[in-house]
């Protein structure tokens, strides 16, 4: 790989990095040329990626914490910065759906999603800068989602996933001069075990969901772990040091 292509010998931190979006992006990072601690709720879900990464001559560890309770977090960083060294690229893409409508939402529906995606990108954000303000050079990417701009059925999500874009953007505007991006990556409907989970929610088949949301898509398919991995490698560059408190929306076609 070439320096242009990514900040190669850098480590990164991929949270919700054992299965889906997450395991693409940390795959990606790591052929990218990065050092990944591949960060799940359990120590033990990431030792897939882990192999997938070290078996293709990467570098690779698993961390398990869960990121919406600060003192897993503190553990998990330091576990990451004794492992691979101090990280100069963060991921906050764990994620949780807790679907219902307003009416039935439960006050724990709405703690679990918030409390996950929102506080927990902020503690991951908050217990990794420092390290990357040593060495005037960072890379914060959100996962932030088009439900941001309202989905029924997810108050709490499109809450979270709005704040998300909020908090990118402070972040931009707060650690810029110290050499730190932060931008957000809304995806659309990207194929993983999260929409397969509401595919078997609503009692329709995975393959039939897929083939009804690829038709309202302008390119006329579902996203797939791979085409968000891509942007997260291009944000995560050394060349993309000018781009900040963006939002990008991955959805196969425009959405405002
Ligand atoms: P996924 O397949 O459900 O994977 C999410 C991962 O996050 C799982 O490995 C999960 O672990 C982990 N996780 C959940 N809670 C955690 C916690 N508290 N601490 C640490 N890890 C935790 O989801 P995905 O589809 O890849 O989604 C990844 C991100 O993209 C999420 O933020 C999601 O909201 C966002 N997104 C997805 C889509 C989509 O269409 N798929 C669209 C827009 C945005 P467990 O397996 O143990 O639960």
């Amino acid at each position: 790989m070439s320096e242009e292509s990514g900040p190669a010998g850098r480590v990164a931190i991929v949270t919700g990095a054992a299965r889906g979006i997450g395991a693409a992006v940390a795959k990606r990072l790591a052929a990218d040329g990065m050092a990944v601690a591949v960060l799940d709720l359990k120590e033990a879900d990431g030792a897939g990626t882990v192999e997938a990464i070290t078996s293709a001559g990467g570098r690779a560890i698993a961390v398990g914490a869960d990121v919406s309770q600060a003192d897993q977090v503190a553990a998990g960083v330091e576990k990451a910065v004794a492992g691979l060294g101090p990280p100069a690229v963060l991921v906050n893409n764990a994620g949780v759906i807790r679907d219902n409508l307003l009416f039935k939402m439960s006050d724990d529906d709405w703690d679990t999603v918030i409390g996950v995606h929102l506080r927990g990108a902020f503690l991951m954000s908050r217990a990794t800068q420092k390290y990357m303000v040593d060495q005037r050079f960072g890379r914060i990417i959100n996962l932030s989602s088009s439900s941001a701009l309202g989905n029924r059925g997810q108050a709490n999500y499109s809450a979270a996933k709005a704040g998300l874009q909020g908090f990118t953007k402070t972040l931009a505007i707060e650690l810029g001069q110290f050499g730190i991006t932060a931008n957000a990556i809304a995806p659309g409907f990207i194929a993983t075990d999260m929409t397969a989970a509401t595919a078997a929610r609503i009692g329709v088949e995975f393959e039939a969901f897929q083939k009804a949301a690829a038709s309202q898509i302008p390119v006329r398919r579902v996203g797939q772990p791979d085409d968000i991995a891509h942007v997260a490698s291009f944000l995560a560059s050394e060349g993309a040091g000018f781009v900040s408190g963006q939002v990008i929306y991955v959805a196969g076609g425009p959405l405002c």
